[in-house]
């Protein structure tokens, strides 16, 4: 079996976002997949006005969190910079790149043409190629890759199929610029090939770049990777996943309380399904036995919170998921502080809600009507008249319960029913209200065992008939 050589090679100029966490989930679960392969995690900070420390460390801290392994190596770009100069130096003196002074307003007046139509090839200069002097000038200019102006250039990916380009429509684009700092295109090559980098999994953004980026494996004489360019994700207004629609960065995913295995099932499951239509809930080993990168879609694939919502409700009621739970809270300040108040009240919270919530962020407001002490206050409201009948001896009812268990007290409360004759929400929606605020919701039995006797209590005697 091959041996693959994967990287992820995020630039650390923004939060780590959900369409890269699918790249780098992509990655990982490739590499997985065959035997010895590695995965490198290569920080691409080359553009030093963009990237950040902070931004860097939320991309490790992401990945961390969502469960995605690499090479102990950390790789960052910036610090082979001397590297990348040697293969232009390299690239320079077997004629295969040039120094180019062309200044903005000549480029510009250039590339004004090429755009019109008026010239055919996207060759920006045509000066500096062949003057001796600029050629042999120590600073001052950028270097540009020599693209020939015929031919073609054809990529087999893996996802997109066969894709062709003609060399005329790729420009000589820059691989260092005048202050000697290598670009982006000449970095990431240098960087693939002395990695031994033999398959490149990222977004179909890049897809272009392979075009040009293969002259410099080409010139170098480097063995050229293997592609896979993934579509992008879109919202399901089809438009490209931003803010608008969501949270889109994996640290407000996390903040909001969604899982790591319900953000990697939804991301696995956008261009690709398992064989079998009810193997649609999937954890990552079951993802690693059963994924097939090559049957992925090529075309944009829709990201929908709904089905995220759906994928997060099944994860967070598995009792297996319990731990992840208590650590949402402790990274949360108004939850931490309820857990260190009651943690077992908070606890029977979650479980009795957890049916009902997609994210856990969405408990905030419901803890609230459990901790808070508003409910002291009195109710003036009046009942129907079939419950004031039967109020005083619910009150004595409930008194006199000793066992306070849940099947004991849901008895009790039957019992009572029955020996009263009354319909259940005759008393239920009532007693709801007492000790929620609100007519609708879980059992009032849940609510009891929340609550335990002496709040039960406390919040039914607000009623004055
Ligand atoms: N650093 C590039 C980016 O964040 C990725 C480069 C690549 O995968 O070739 O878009």
């Amino acid at each position: 079996m091959t041996v693959y050589i994967t990287r992820f090679a995020p630039s650390p100029t923004g939060n780590l976002h959900i369409g890269s966490a699918r790249t780098a989930l992509i990655n990982y679960v490739f590499k997985s997949q065959h035997p010895n392969s590695k995965l490198y995690l290569r920080i691409e900070d080359t553009d030093k006005e963009r990237s950040t420390e902070e931004y860097k460390k939320n991309i490790i801290s992401s990945l961390k969190w969502l469960g995605i392994e690499w090479e102990n190596n950390l790789q960052i770009q910036s610090l082979n910079i001397n590297r990348h100069l040697e293969v232009a130096k390299s690239l320079l003196e077997n004629k295969k790149a040039y120094k180019c002074i062309c200044s903005q307003d000549e480029l510009a007046e250039r590339r004004k043409k090429i755009n019109s139509g008026e010239i055919n090839t996207k060759k920006i200069c045509i000066t500096c190629e062949n003057n001796n002097k600029v050629q042999s000038l120590e600073i001052g200019y950028v270097i540009r890759i020599k693209i020939p102006t015929t031919g073609k250039e054809i990529l087999k990916d893996l996802i997109q199929g066969q894709v062709e380009v003609n060399n005329y429509e790729i420009d000589d684009f820059v691989l260092v610029r005048k202050d000697n700092t290598p670009t982006y295109m000449l970095s990431v090559v240098v960087d693939d090939h002395d990695l031994g980098v033999n398959f490149i999994i990222r977004g179909d953004d890049h897809l272009n770049n392979y075009f040009r980026q293969k002259f410099i494996y080409q010139y170098m004489k480097w063995e050229i990777p293997e592609y896979a360019h993934i579509p992008l994700i879109h919202g399901e207004d089809g438009s490209k996943l931003s803010k608008r629609h969501g949270a889109v960065n994996l640290i407000d995913l996390k903040n909001e309380g969604y899982l790591p295995s319900a953000i990697i099932n939804n991301l696995i499951l956008l261009g690709w399904s398992p064989k079998k239509q009810n193997d649609e809930i999937i954890e990552l080993a079951n993802i690693i036995s059963k994924f097939e990168i090559k049957t992925l879609s090529k075309s944009a694939s829709i990201f929908s919170y709904k089905k995220l919502d759906y994928f997060n409700n099944h994860y967070l009621r598995l009792k297996t998921n319990i731990k992840i739970f208590e650590e949402y809270c402790r990274s949360n300040s108004a939850l931490e502080k309820l857990l260190n108040i009651d943690k077992e009240k908070l606890f029977k919270v979650f479980n009795v809600y957890k049916k009902d919530i997609s994210k856990y962020i969405e408990l905030l407001d419901i803890v609230e009507i459990y901790f808070s002490n508003n409910f002291l206050k009195k109710i003036d409201k009046n009942f129907e008249q079939d419950f004031n009948y039967i109020y005083e001896d619910f009150l004595k009812l409930i008194k006199n319960i000793n066992n306070w268990e849940y099947e004991n007290i849901n008895l009790e409360i039957k019992e009572f029913i029955k020996k009263n004759n009354i319909k259940f929400p005759v008393l239920g929606k009532p007693v709801r209200y007492l000790l929620t605020n609100d007519y609708n919701g879980p059992s009032i039995t849940d609510i009891f065992m929340i609550l335990g006797k002496t709040k039960t209590l406390e919040r039914l005697k607000r009623y004055n008939i």
